[in-house]
C-alpha cells in the first residue's frame, strides 16, 4: 500500500481561530479588552461592562456606538474581517485600537457570544448567536442603537484552558485592570463596571484628572503634576505622581501610544530615570502619561494583544519623555504647592476637556492642541513670538492667556527690530535669564551650547561638503594598532567635520586643520576621546557611532560655565538654540533650560503674604 507522503494540509478555520484564539484570549479580561476596545473604535460615549463569576459564566459588553449593519454583524466573526484598514498602508495610519480583525473571531471560537446590533441608519438591529464558531441563530431584532455583546462560558470547548484560570478573585483583579486601563485612556467616555450585580466602577465624563482621582482615589489627587510637552512629532500629555508618593508596586504607571495602552519597557525606563536621583530605592513613580506621534512611525503591530509597540526612533522618543518629565519636575519643585491652579489650564486643553469629542480618529484630535508657549517646537519664527506680547502685539494664540497677561499688552511697544526687547542677564557666569512674555526662561548657558554644536555637527557629519577648517602646523598623531583602524574607518566622519587628517603610514597620522570652532585643544586627547566614544558600547541612549563623534566634540568644544558672556553672544545664544530641532535638552538629555511662568511666581509670592 502506498504511503502518503504529502503530510501538510490546511486547517479548519475553526481550529485556526481556536489557536489564534489562544494569543488573543488568554483570560476573560482579554475579552474584556478587547469589547471594549471595539465600543471605543465604534465611537461610543457611553459603555456599560457587565461580568458574572470573574467572567468565567459572563462578560457581557454594551454601547451606544455605530452598530453594525445585519452583514456586518455575520461578518465580523470571519477571522480578518475589519473595518478598520484595508491596504497594507494602512497600517502606517492606524488611528483606531483594532485593526486585525482577529478578536471578535477567537472569542467565538472558544465561547457561546450573542451580538445584538443595530445602526442609527436602519429600524431593526440583527441578533447574531454563535458558538465555538458555528453560527447557531440570526435574526432581526428590535433594540437601541449600539451593540451588546454577550460572551458565556468561555473556553467552554477548550477544557484545558478553562482548568488554567486562575482564582476568581485574580481573574477579576485582571480584568479591573484592564477596564481601568481603557477608562483612564477614554475619560470623556462614560464608562460602568458591574460584577455579580453590584458596580465596581461607574465613571461619567470627567477630565483626564478627575478620571484618575475616580480610578486611583482622592488621596492621589495632590500628588499629580501635569505633563505637557510637544514638538513637531511628539506630543506628550498626562500626569506624574510627585517623588514622594512613588510606591513599592509598579501598579500605578499607565503608557498610551496614541491612545493605545501600551507595555514598554523602554519608556518606563525613560520615566524612571528622569526622576532620578528623587526616588527611594525600589520605588515606583505613579504615571498617566499620554504619547502621540504620527502613526506611520510607530509600529503597532508587533504583537497579537498590541500592547507592544516600536518606534522609528526610539532614543528621540526616550530623551523626549525623559525631558519631559524632568521639566514638569523641576516646574513642581520651583512650584510646589501650585500645580493646582496651573491645573485649571491644563483641564482647558482640548485634549482632556469633556465636552468636546474626543473620538482619537476624528481629524481635530489629530491637530495639535494649544499648550504654554515653552512646548512648543520653537524654530526662530516661533521664538520670536515668545517675545511678541512684550512689544505691543497681539498675544500669541497658544497661549493660554491669563489677566495678568493683557496688563503686559498695555506697555508701550519698544522701538527696536530686534526679537530681545529686554535683553538677556548673566547670572554667576553660567545661566542666562532672558524675559518672555509670560515669565522668563533660565537657561544653563553650557548645555544650551552643547545642544547648538551638536546638531551643528551632526548636519556638517550628513552633508556632502566638508566644514570649513582653521589651519594649523601640521601635528601628528599616534594610536594604538586598534584606534589606528578607528580612525582610518572615520576619516570621511572626520573631514566633513572640518578635520584635515591624513594616514601617515602605520599608527600615525598627520592633522593640518581643525573645525572652525575648535580653539586651542590638544588634538591627540580630543581624537582619543572621539574614538572612545565610538569604540564605548554603553554609550548613554544609544547613540550611533557617527553621531557620537558629533556628541563628543559639542562638549568639547561647547562654551562652559564660568565664561562670562556679553549680551550680544547672550542674544546669539539663545536664537541659535531655538533654531535647533531639539532645543529643551542636551543630547544626552538633560534640561538645557527652564520655564519660570510669570503667574506661577506671582502665586508663589500670594502664597507668602497668606502664612
Ligand atoms: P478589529 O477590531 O481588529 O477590526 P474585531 O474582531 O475586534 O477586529 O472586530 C471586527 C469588526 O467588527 C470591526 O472591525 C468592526 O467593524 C466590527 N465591530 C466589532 N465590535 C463592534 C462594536 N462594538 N460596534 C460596532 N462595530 C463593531
Ligand atoms: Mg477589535
Amino acid at each position: 500500500m502506498p504511503v502518503d507522503l504529502d503530510v501538510i494540509r490546511q486547517l479548519p478555520d475553526v481550529v485556526a481561530n481556536q489557536i489564534a484564539a489562544g494569543e488573543v484570549i488568554q483570560r476573560p479580561a482579554s475579552v474584556v479588552k478587547e469589547l471594549i476596545e471595539n465600543s471605543l473604535d465604534a465611537g461610543a460615549t457611553r459603555i456599560v461592562v457587565k461580568v458574572q463569576d470573574a467572567g468565567k459564566t459572563l462578560i457581557e459588553v454594551s454601547d451606544n456606538g455605530c452598530g453594525m449593519s445585519e452583514n456586518d454583524a455575520r461578518m465580523c466573526f470571519e477571522r480578518h474581517a475589519t473595518s478598520k484598514i484595508s491596504t497594507a498602508d494602512d497600517l502606517q495610519r492606524i488611528r483606531t485600537l483594532g485593526f486585525r480583525g482577529e478578536a471578535l473571531a477567537s472569542i467565538a471560537a472558544v465561547a457561546q457570544v450573542e451580538l445584538r446590533t443595530r445602526r442609527k441608519e436602519q429600524s431593526l438591529g440583527t441578533c447574531v448567536v454563535i458558538a465555538g464558531g458555528e453560527v447557531q441563530k440570526q435574526e432581526p431584532v428590535r433594540l437601541a442603537e449600539g451593540t451588546t455583546l454577550s460572551v458565556r462560558n468561555l473556553f467552554f470547548n477548550v477544557p484545558a484552558r478553562r482548568a488554567f484560570l486562575k482564582s476568581p478573585q485574580t481573574e477579576l483583579r485582571q480584568i479591573i485592570v484592564e477596564f481601568q486601563r481603557q477608562a483612564i485612556a477614554r475619560p470623556d467616555v462614560s464608562m460602568e463596571l458591574i460584577h455579580n450585580d453590584v458596580f465596581i466602577f461607574s465613571l461619567g465624563p470627567a477630565s483626564l484628572r478627575q478620571r484618575i482621582v475616580h480610578i486611583m482615589g482622592g488621596a492621589v489627587n495632590e500628588k499629580l503634576v501635569p505633563v505637557s510637552e510637544k514638538t513637531d512629532v511628539l506630543h506628550i500629555e498626562g500626569f506624574i505622581g510627585k517623588p514622594q508618593a512613588a510606591k513599592k508596586t509598579r501598579g500605578d504607571q499607565f503608557v498610551y501610544v496614541n491612545r493605545r495602552f501600551v507595555h514598554s519597557p523602554y519608556i518606563h525606563r525613560a520615566v524612571a530615570d528622569a526622576y532620578d536621583p528623587l526616588l527611594e530605592p525600589n520605588t515606583h513613580p505613579l504615571f498617566v502619561l499620554f504619547l502621540d506621534v504620527d502613526p506611520g512611525r510607530v509600529d503597532v503591530n508587533v504583537h497579537p494583544t498590541k500592547q507592544e509597540v516600536r518606534f522609528d526612533d526610539e532614543r528621540m522618543v526616550y530623551a523626549f519623555i525623559q525631558a519631559s518629565v524632568r521639566h514638569a519636575l523641576a516646574r513642581f519643585s520651583i512650584t510646589p504647592t501650585l500645580d493646582f491652579q496651573q491645573e485649571t489650564a491644563f483641564d482647558q486643553l482640548p485634549a482632556f476637556s469633556s465636552t468636546q469629542s474626543t473620538d482619537p480618529t476624528s481629524e481635530e484630535n489629530k491637530e495639535v492642541h494649544s499648550a504654554p508657549i515653552y512646548l512648543t517646537k520653537q524654530r526662530p519664527k516661533h521664538w520670536q513670538k515668545l517675545f511678541e506680547g512684550m512689544r505691543g502685539s497681539q498675544p500669541l494664540t497658544v497661549v493660554i492667556s491669563h489677566p495678568e497677561d493683557e496688563e503686559a499688552e498695555a506697555t508701550p511697544p519698544p522701538e527696536e527690530a530686534s526679537t530681545h526687547s529686554t535683553p538677556p542677564y548673566q547670572l554667576h557666569r553660567s545661566y542666562i535669564i532672558s524675559p518672555i512674555k509670560s515669565g522668563f526662561i533660565l537657561i544653563d548657558q553650557q548645555a544650551a551650547h552643547e545642544r547648538i554644536l551638536y546638531e551643528k555637527y551632526l548636519t556638517l557629519i550628513n552633508a556632502q561638503q566638508p566644514a570649513t577648517q582653521q589651519q594649523l602646523l601640521s601635528q601628528t598623531v599616534h594610536f594604538s594598532q586598534q584606534d589606528a583602524t578607528v580612525v582610518q574607518e572615520l576619516l570621511p566622519d572626520l573631514h566633513k567635520l572640518g578635520f584635515d587628517i591624513q594616514p601617515f603610514g602605520g599608527t600615525t597620522f598627520v592633522v593640518q586643520g581643525l573645525p572652525a570652532d575648535l580653539p586651542n585643544v590638544p588634538i591627540q586627547e580630543l581624537l582619543e576621546q572621539m574614538i572612545e566614544a565610538v569604540k564605548e558600547e554603553k554609550v548613554p541612549l544609544r547613540i550611533p557611532p557617527r553621531e557620537r563623534l558629533a556628541l563628543v566634540l559639542a562638549r568639547r568644544a561647547c562654551l562652559k560655565s564660568g565664561q562670562a558672556l556679553t549680551v550680544k553672544e547672550m542674544q546669539e545664544l539663545i536664537d541659535q538654540l531655538f533654531a535647533c530641532q531639539s532645543p529643551f535638552v542636551t543630547p544626552t538629555g538633560r534640561l538645557t533650560m527652564i520655564t519660570f511662568d510669570e503667574n506661577d511666581i506671582a502665586a508663589l509670592f500670594r502664597q507668602g503674604r497668606e502664612r
